[in-house]
């Protein structure tokens, strides 16, 4: 998602509570941010951000973390979030994923969730995929043992690949699903932005979670 460059976005991000700046100063004491030692879970390309608003007000005693490289878009979610300062469990990060290692030590996260990541069809930009082998051993870097990674999309392509890197690379699939919403895992199911997008137009929703290799 690349929104219109917006003036000031950048501004009102830097003024914002809301938002981590100096994210790595955090690494290995997440929970002196949150004031707590309850688990953390983190969004990755969390675009504007109604998904995991919806998840940290459903969930109080679950810490979150949204993760967004375009100001532009982390603007959108920013303005959503100034609504609900009652949430007290949720902060927003501006930043390219692939250093997720320098914000987060091992063992520090309990889950990720990777929602309608960009599916990067050539095959030249396979390694941009949040998906791909480089991105998941940048995962195991900063997740507990036990940790797991929730992965929806609407992208068929996109998903068979997921599911065969994952499994190259030694996770263990937990739930694989190829439609989510008319499968036994849809209770619960918290819908992001795309996902309401795109099964309105009739695309069916994929779903994997999978836990490292031990
Ligand atoms: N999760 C949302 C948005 C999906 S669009 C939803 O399901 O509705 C994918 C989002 O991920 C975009 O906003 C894009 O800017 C962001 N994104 C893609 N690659 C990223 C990366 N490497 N680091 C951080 N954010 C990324």
């Amino acid at each position: 998602m690349r929104l219109r460059n917006i003036p000031g976005a950048r501004e009102s991000i830097a003024e914002s509570d809301y938002v981590i700046h100096d994210e790595t100063t955090h690494k290995g004491k997440w929970h002196e941010v949150f004031g707590n030692n309850n688990p953390i879970h983190i969004e990755i390309g969390m675009g504007k951000g109604t998904f995991i608003m919806e998840m940290a007000r459903n969930n109080p005693d679950i810490n979150y973390v949204g993760i967004e490289k375009y100001s532009s878009v982390l603007l959108r979610a920013l303005e959503k979030r100034e609504q609900e300062p009652d949430i007290k469990n949720l902060y927003f990060i501006r930043m390219e994923a692939e250093y997720v290692e320098d914000v987060f030590d091992k063992d520090e996260v309990d889950r990720i969730y990777l929602n309608f990541s960009d599916p990067w069809p050539k095959d030249r930009n396979a390694k941009r995929r949040l998906t791909s082998d480089r991105f998941l051993k940048r995962y195991t870097g900063i997740l507990k043992k036990e940790g797991t990674i929730h992965f929806k999309t609407d992208n068929i392509d996109l998903f068979d690949f997921s599911v065969e890197t994952a499994e190259t690379c030694g996770w263990q699939i937990l739930v694989e699903t190829r439609d989510l919403h008319n499968s036994e895992y849809n209770e619960g199911n918290i819908m992001t932005e795309y996902e309401k997008k795109f099964s309105v137009l009739g695309h069916k929703i994929n779903m994997m979670i999978i836990k490292q290799p031990v």
